[in-house]
């Protein structure tokens, strides 16, 4: 749940700040980053920029709120270094990485790639008003054990997502998993990681030794596992266990240039922890739940901090997702009680 986790031997490479009218910091020949903020406790993205013959590639867009489009709209007219941004790739759904992408490509032109399941759950949720979603979110949250008057709180914001993305474009180009992206010459390796959301592109490049790793590999956090209502008995964290164990083929010595916190190199270290990271806190879930608990009185066994209500959705999806992992490997059970709320029990 964007818990620190103890980043031990990695190095970080570079610095990125918090300021919009900073040049682009090189990463790499043709490479570039910048950080725009965000209006959460994780108060940042970072962008990448890649150099091509006749404009940029931009990976990633922001989330869609007046002070990005004020960002993109003073960029854009100047265009970047004079050049345009032809190709815009989107890592996943969420809307600090796609959520600008529809206004961006009307704004810019720009050929609009992503994975096809990214675009079409960033398209089904940007156009979600209908009751039953938030309905659904009320029996969640309920079935989790939270209050009623918390529970009622959530169902009034609506579909969140909606207040913090517009809709994506309606055309893409599908990027699948081993595709090569080429960006002057360079070919970048289109590499899945699933879990954080289900089909999220990462590119590899062999020959620079880089990778923008999107949410995948984070240099200070862990990046957030959760069940969502719309699929309350997924297994996001074996998903997310077993992509991440593909990404440990790469070598050690890849410079990794993740959407949050500062590039880094110690690729190998960083999986490793993070997988020790879920293998503790599922230790941490079996003892909590004991003879008999809900996700709710769970939840804190696993986070070793307080947590605001904007914080409480993403420890309870990740709380969730531990637990279901567990049901699925046979060691707790789920019970629905008289009340209609789930009861976890060491099987
Ligand atoms: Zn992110």
């Amino acid at each position: 749940m964007n818990d620190e986790v103890d980043s031990g031997t990695i190095r970080t490479i570079a610095d990125l700040h918090l300021t919009s009218h900073e040049p682009l910091k090189t990463m790499s020949d043709g490479i570039f980053g910048f950080r725009l903020p965000l209006p959460f406790a994780l108060n940042h993205v970072n962008l990448w920029l890649l150099s091509g013959t006749d404009g940029w590639t931009l990976i990633d867009t922001g989330i869609d709120d007046q002070p990005t489009r004020d960002f993109w709209s003073e960029r854009l007219e100047a265009e970047i270094d004079n050049r345009p941004i032809e190709r815009l790739v989107a890592t996943h759904f969420h809307p600090d990485h796609m959520g600008l992408a529809g206004w961006l490509v009307e704004q810019t032109g720009a050929e609009f790639y992503a994975t096809r399941t990214e675009w079409l759950l960033a398209r089904a949720l940007s156009h979600d008003t209908s009751e039953a979603f938030v309905e659904t979110g009320r029996q969640f949250d309920h079935r989790a054990g939270l209050a009623t008057d918390l529970v009622e709180a959530r169902a009034q914001r609506g579909n969140l997502y909606r207040t913090r993305a517009s809709a994506p474009p309606s055309q893409l180009l599908r990027l699948q998993e081993g595709d090569d992206l080429v960006v002057n010459g360079t070919a970048w390796r289109v590499l899945i990681g699933r879990g954080h959301a289900p089909e999220m592109i990462s590119l590899y490049s062999a020959e620079r030794g880089i990778l923008i790793a999107a949410d995948q590999v984070l240099q200070k956090i862990s990046p957030n596992i959760s069940v969502w209502p719309a699929e309350p008995y997924a297994d996001p964290l074996a998903d997310y266990i077993e992509s991440l164990k593909s990404f440990r083929d790469l070598p050690e010595t890849t410079l990794v240039l993740p959407s949050h916190g500062q590039p880094f190199e110690g690729l190998h270290a960083r999986i490793d922890q993070l997988i020790h990271h879920h293998h503790e806190r599922l230790e941490r879930a079996i003892d909590a739940a004991g003879r008999g608990r809900t996700a709710v009185d769970i939840m804190p066994a696993l986070f070793d901090r307080e947590l605001d209500t904007h914080q409480l959705g993403f420890a309870l999806g990740e709380a969730l997702a531990h637990l279901n992992h567990l049901i699925n490997l046979g060691h707790l059970t789920r019970n629905l009680d008289g009340g209609g709320v789930h009861q976890y029990a060491k099987a």
